[in-house]
């Protein structure tokens, strides 16, 4: 009997056990990337994790549809409601139009998922296509009582809408408590009380990013897109809404207040949130100057690393914490991974070689009970990954203790495995690298070592050992035991 999966919800605070709400489709949000410029390796930590949630729904059999928004408007320099849009200063910077911005670091960012394997979004909305959809909620949200309309710009009513609502029920923040932690802006401000959020922004006259509206020329607050495209395509409610962590505040509480004030309800059932990529302890980002960029980590092109590491490595590094728990960067940890790695590669071929015999000596189903039960434990892909290792280790294809499979268990071993390391995990054989498991080159191998015996048989140890050497060039590691010669990729 599979467990069945349980999902910690942030709002809640619990773990829950997941009942989509019209089974089997299941409904997935995640806040996508705001296209300003190259991903960072925290950023894709996130969609990695995601990918993780997305990749396991669809295994279990669910009919995920996966929104993943690109944000190309409305993203200010900060969440107070000031500063310049992030796309309209690099389009600025550069001397660029903003869309030139946006499809650059639109298709790096497309680029890069791919390398690390993630399976792309079924709807990729952006925020510029639904300007109008935004206007739209805004309008509800003035006819509610809820937001206030101010020389020009749009603002959500934060303290009337916390007399019937609780505005904090997300991240724990308290109205008085975040009220008084504002700044005074010597009554510069327009709001009528700096705690509350643009739904509009009214363009100034150098603001390029601007559209028609009701309220004059402006652009859209950037907590509104996310409560718009979501609602658009899963529904008023739906299922799961996932984002990192650091958006829980002000993003994501914004986005209940607005879906409640617009529709009545708070519009998702299970809130996920992916912890942070650490450097050293400290969050990696742009502003910290400690971010590294995939490309950077592949090429090992950066100043803080010793090496290259492969996409899979990375994406293995990944999974090998759990998505809530912050995971530290560090060159070690990565030449930790590409060990773990090629072990677990490396295994999964040797499953290939397990003796087919009339009884088994290893029990499949106990296996994938384990399997299942970590990842039902809200995606526990470490735990996952620790009983994959685990099974490496038992499986033995020579020696006096030799796993024995019926070809039923065999076969079940090696779907299961394979399901779990490349549908669920989303790893992959890396590329240019043959498989251990591929026939021709098993084929191969078998001649090769041929070949180097009959040389050993007639003595001609130099023949032998050029062989051996040879193969070591191309990561081919020949091992030499009393039933022969193995082989292994490395
Ligand atoms: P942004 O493009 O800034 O909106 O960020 C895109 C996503 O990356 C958001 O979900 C962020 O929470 C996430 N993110 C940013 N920095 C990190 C980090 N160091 N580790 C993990 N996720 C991050
Ligand atoms: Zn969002």
């Amino acid at each position: 009997m599979e467990s069945q999966l349980h999902i910690y919800n942030t709002l809640t605070g619990q773990k829950e056990p997941f009942e989509p709400l019209n089974p089997p489709f299941v409904g997935l949000y995640v806040c996508g990337p705001t296209v300003y410029s190259n991903v960072h390796l925290g950023n894709c930590r996130t969609f990695m994790s995601f990918d993780l949630v997305n990749r396991y729904l669809r295994f279990l059999g669910y009919k995920v549809r996966y929104v993943r928004n690109i944000t190309d408007a409305g993203h200010l320099e900060n969440d107070a409601d000031e500063g310049e849009d992030k796309i309209s200063k690099k389009a600025r910077l550069e001397q660029l139009e903003p869309m030139e911005i946006v499809q650059r670091y639109t298709l790096d960012f497309r680029a890069k998922m791919a390398d690390f394997n993630t399976l792309p979004p079924d709807i990729e909305p952006t925020a510029t296509g639904h300007i109008v959809e935004q206007i739209e909620i805004i309008q509800k949200i003035i006819d509610a009582g809820l937001a206030y309309e101010i020389n020009g710009s749009v603002y959500f009513d934060v303290l009337r809408y916390s007399e019937g609502d609780e505005y904090g029920i997300l991240s724990g923040r308290k109205v008085d408590e975040l009220i008084s932690g504002t700044r005074d802006l010597d009554g510069q401000d327009e709001k009528r009380n700096p705690i509350d959020f643009a739904l509009w922004k009214k363009a100034s006259p150098s603001h390029i990013m601007r559209w028609s509206s009701p309220w004059g020329e402006g652009f859209p607050g950037w907590h509104l897109e996310c409560s718009v495209m979501s609602t658009k395509y899963l529904g008023e409610t739906f299922d799961i809404h996932g984002g990192g962590m650091d958006l829980k505040f002000p993003h994501h509480e914004c986005e209940i207040a607005q879906n409640k004030a617009a529709h009545g309800s708070h519009a998702v059932r299970y809130w996920m949130h992916a912890n942070m990529l650490t450097f050293e302890g400290k969050k990696m980002s742009k502003s910290l100057g400690n971010s590294i960029l995939p490309d950077e980590l592949f090429t090992g092109d950066h100043k803080l690393l010793r090496k290259g590491f492969h996409p899979m490595v990375v994406r293995f590094f990944s999974m090998q914490a759990h998505y809530g728990s912050t995971l530290d960067f560090s060159n070690e940890a990565l030449e930790a991974a590409e060990a773990g790695f090629k072990r677990l590669m490396n295994g999964l071929d040797k499953m290939k070689s397990i003796e087919v015999g009339s009884a088994s000596n290893l029990s499949v189903k106990d296996y994938s009970d384990r399997f299942y039960a970590a990842m039902n434990d809200d995606f526990n892909s470490p735990i996952l990954i620790s009983h994959l290792f685990d099974l490496v280790k038992t499986v033995k294809v020579d020696g006096k203790e030799k796993t024995v499979l019926t070809q039923e268990d065999k076969d079940a071993l090696i779907q299961l495995v394979h399901g779990f390391v490349f549908d669920v995990l989303g790893l992959k054989q890396p590329e240019g690298k043959a498989e251990a498991g591929d026939e021709k080159i098993g084929g191969l191998m078998d001649l090769i070592l041929e070949f180097r015996q009959r040389a050993r048989t007639d003595k001609d140890w130099g023949t032998s050992d050029l062989i051996r050497d040879r193969l070591k060039e191309l990561e081919i590691e020949v091992k030499d035991g009393k039933d022969g010669a193995a082989w292994e990729i490395k």
